[in-house]
């Protein structure tokens, strides 16, 4: 399906869950966030018959994210029903990476296609102060979890909130030492990331080309999304920057995104979309849901406007409620 400025929509992410088992302080407060109640979330069922008429309409990717999508119950179980509908090719995840290593070995057999962890820092204190929780261990075990299925495609998000050199170079280093694609993202002005600056991806490089060498281009694509990779010599993996901010890429945009409660977004900015579960629960039939996705399809933003206007049409729901 396309939508009316001719971009083909064919990948969805889903929240899972607004819940999460970190606070990281760009996305979530520390205390006093009101959490969805479990009956206003949409049921596994509601979402298998949203993401099959969403595959009749030419959706081929889906992404699980959240919140922090494994504290919700058999993520797997949903893994694998998603995997089985018509039309959908590949089901990813993106994670905290905190309870990978005791779920991955289910999500394997579900048929999970790539797994991407978010780490900021590989330096505990940091990590700790960024995330307000005291477990970058267990993150480390399941990046391991990760790579020891050389089938798994494993990439790592970083948002550089550390903005210190060392950071940037001991990150970039893990696709030195491992078979991963590193990816710094920089901060979108979205909820609590309003508070922080961006760093710019510009920066970064030079801080990388002097560390390791001269970061090449690479055109290949991997993966769903706007991310743009560079090879550096003795790397086994790449580094890719998703950079929202300096490298606008609206233009390429692929996506639509629903919410944990059923509300279908076209645009990350933009409060616009449709309650899909109030259809659901008031009897849609599947042919009026159908037409409720293509119109959000339709309509979806022609860009975000990130830093440059404010509108009472932004969204005012904070990262981890939207699904990053
Ligand atoms: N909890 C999971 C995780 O952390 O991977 C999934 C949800 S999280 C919202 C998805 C991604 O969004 C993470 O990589 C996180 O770092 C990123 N993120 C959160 N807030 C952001 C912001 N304001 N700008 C850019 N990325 C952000
Ligand atoms: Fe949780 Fe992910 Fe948000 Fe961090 S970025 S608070 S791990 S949802």
């Amino acid at each position: 399906m396309i939508d009316k400025y001719g971009r083909t929509i064919d990948y969805l992410r889903i929240s899972l869950t607004d819940r999460c088992n970190l606070r990281c302080v760009y996305c979530m407060p520390e205390e006093g966030i009101r959490q969805i109640p479990h009956t206003e979330i949409l049921t596994y069922d509601e979402i298998m018959r949203i993401c099959r008429c969403m595959a009749d309409l030419g959706i081929r990717k889906i992404k699980l994210t959240g919140g922090e999508p494994l504290v919700r119950k058999d993520c797997a179980q949903l893994t694998a029903i998603l995997k089985a509908l018509p039309g959908i090719e590949k089901v990813t995840l993106t994670t905290n990476g905190i309870l990978l290593r005791e779920q991955l070995e289910a999500l394997m057999e579900a048929g999970i296609d790539a797994v991407n962890i978010s780490l900021d820092t590989l330096d505990p204190n940091l990590f700790q102060q960024i995330t307000r929780r005291d477990c970058l261990d267990q993150v480390l075990d399941g990046l391991k979890a990760a790579l020891s299925y050389p089938q798994l495609s494993v990439k790592l998000n970083c948002v550089p909130v550390i903005k210190q050199k060392e950071n940037f170079v001991a990150m970039a280093g893990l696709a030195k030492q491992y078979p991963l694609h590193v990816r710094f993202i920089e901060m979108m002005p979205i909820g609590y990331g309003k508070q922080f600056p961006f760093q710019d991806e510009e920066s970064i490089k030079g801080v990388l080309k002097d560390a390791y060498g001269p970061l090449i281009p690479v055109t290949e694509r991997f993966g769903n999304g706007p991310c743009h990779y560079y090879t550096i010599e003795g790397f086994q993996g790449k580094i890719g920057f998703i950079s929202a901010v300096t490298h606008k890429f609206c233009k390429q945009c692929n996506r639509v995104r629903l919410t944990a409660e059923g509300f279908l977004k076209g645009c990350l900015q933009f409060q616009k979309g449709t309650d899909l579960r109030k259809l659901l629960r008031g009897g849609c039939t599947d042919e009026e849901l159908t037409e409720a996705i293509r119109q959000v399809i339709w309509n979806k933003p022609v860009s975000h406007n990130f830093y440059e206007t404010e509108t009472t049409q932004d969204e005012t729901r904070v990262m981890s409620q939207i699904g990053g």
